[in-house]
C-alpha cells in the first residue's frame, strides 16, 4: 500500500475579531481551486451573540459544520431546524439554493469548523438537503492507540453515514499519546489533514505539526475513480492528539466563486443572483426570525 506524504504545510495566522461577536481564521484559503480541488475554503470560527450568520443563501456546494465546543443553532427555510453540539456535523448540500442562519447560543460560544466541499457540475443543481450526523450516533473503527470517527467515505469495511454528492472521506482521528496509525485514503483523492489538538508526525516524511496548521497531501497520482488505496502513517506525540484528515476525488472543473455561489462560469454566478433575488430559493427563514426575536 503506497505511503502518502505530504506536499505543503499550511499555518494559519491568527485569529481575528471581524465584527462584534465574531471572531475567525481562514485555515483553507478560497482561490487555489485547483490544488485544493474539491475542497474550497475552511474556516474556523467564534461567535458569540450578537455574531452569527443571519438568514443568507448558498448554491453549487455543501458545507460541512464540525461543532468542537458550544452549540450551534441552525435553521433553514425548508422548515428543517435544530441544536448541534460538542462533535455534531451537519453536511448540508446546498444545491440549486437554500437560504438558512447559524447561530450561537444565548450566552456561550459557538466554536466550530466549516468546510466548503465543491459540488461536480452535474450535482450543483441537486435539490437542497442536510445530514445531521450526531457524536452520539458515530461510527468508530478502533486501531491500537487511535480512534476514527467515520463521517463520510468507507474504511475497512465500515461505510459511512453521510450520503455525498462525491467521492469524500472525512475521518474525525483521536490518538493516545504516542500512539501511531496507518489512515487508509484512496489513492485518486487529494485532501488535506488538520490538527485540531497534540503534537504529530504525518506522512512518509514524518512531517511534524501543531494544532491549526493544515498538511496537503501530495497531489493524486491514481486516475479519477481508481480503486485502490494507499495509506498515511499518523503519530502522536507524547500527549493525546485529535485531527482531521479529509479527502475527495478532484473535480478538475472550472470554479467560479462569488459571496456564497460557487459555480463553473460567471453566467451561472450572474443567474444565482437572478434567482436568489427573483424568489426562486424561496423565503426567508422563519425559525430564525423565531430564534432571533426570542433573544430581542
Ligand atoms: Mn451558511
Amino acid at each position: 500500500m503506497a505511503q502518502r506524504s505530504i506536499r505543503q504545510v499550511v499555518t494559519p495566522s491568527a485569529p481575528q475579531t471581524r465584527a462584534p461577536g465574531m471572531t475567525n481564521r481562514v485555515l483553507i484559503t478560497p482561490g487555489n481551486w485547483t490544488d485544493y480541488d474539491p475542497f474550497l475554503v475552511l474556516v474556523e470560527d467564534w461567535m458569540r451573540e450578537p455574531g452569527g450568520f443571519p438568514d443568507h443563501p448558498h448554491r453549487g456546494i455543501e458545507t460541512v459544520t464540525l461543532v468542537l465546543d458550544g452549540e450551534l443553532h441552525h435553521a433553514d427555510n425548508r422548515g428543517n431546524s435544530g441544536v448541534l453540539g460538542a462533535d455534531d456535523v451537519q453536511w448540508m448540500t446546498a444545491g440549486k439554493g437554500i437560504i438558512h442562519a447559524e447561530l450561537p447560543n444565548e450566552d456561550k460560544t459557538s466554536h466550530t469548523l466549516q468546510l466548503w466541499l465543491n459540488l461536480p457540475a452535474a450535482a450543483k443543481m441537486v435539490e437542497s438537503a442536510y445530514q445531521d450526523l450526531l457524536a452520539g450516533n458515530a461510527l468508530r473503527v478502533e486501531e491500537h492507540g487511535a480512534t476514527i470517527r467515520l463521517l463520510s467515505g468507507a474504511i475497512e469495511g465500515v461505510q459511512a453515514p453521510a450520503q455525498t454528492q462525491t467521492p469524500v472521506q472525512y475521518l474525525d482521528l483521536r490518538l493516545d499519546p504516542g500512539g501511531r496509525v496507518d489512515v487508509p485514503v484512496p489513492a485518486s483523492h487529494n485532501g488535506f489533514v488538520l490538527v485540531i489538538e497534540g503534537e504529530v508526525r504525518v506522512g512518509s516524511d514524518a512531517t511534524a505539526a501543531s494544532p491549526g496548521q493544515v498538511l496537503w497531501l501530495d497531489y493524486p497520482r491514481a486516475p479519477h475513480g481508481d480503486g485502490s488505496l494507499g495509506s498515511l502513517r499518523v503519530t502522536a506525540a507524547a500527549v493525546p492528539a485529535r485531527l482531521l484528515v479529509v479527502t475527495g476525488e478532484p473535480l478538475g472543473e472550472r470554479v467560479v466563486a462569488y459571496g456564497p455561489f460557487v459555480m463553473n462560469s460567471e453566467e451561472e454566478i450572474r443567474q444565482a443572483y437572478v434567482d436568489f433575488h427573483s424568489g426562486l430559493f424561496g423565503g426567508p427563514t422563519p425559525a430564525a426570525q423565531d430564534l432571533s426575536r426570542a433573544r430581542n
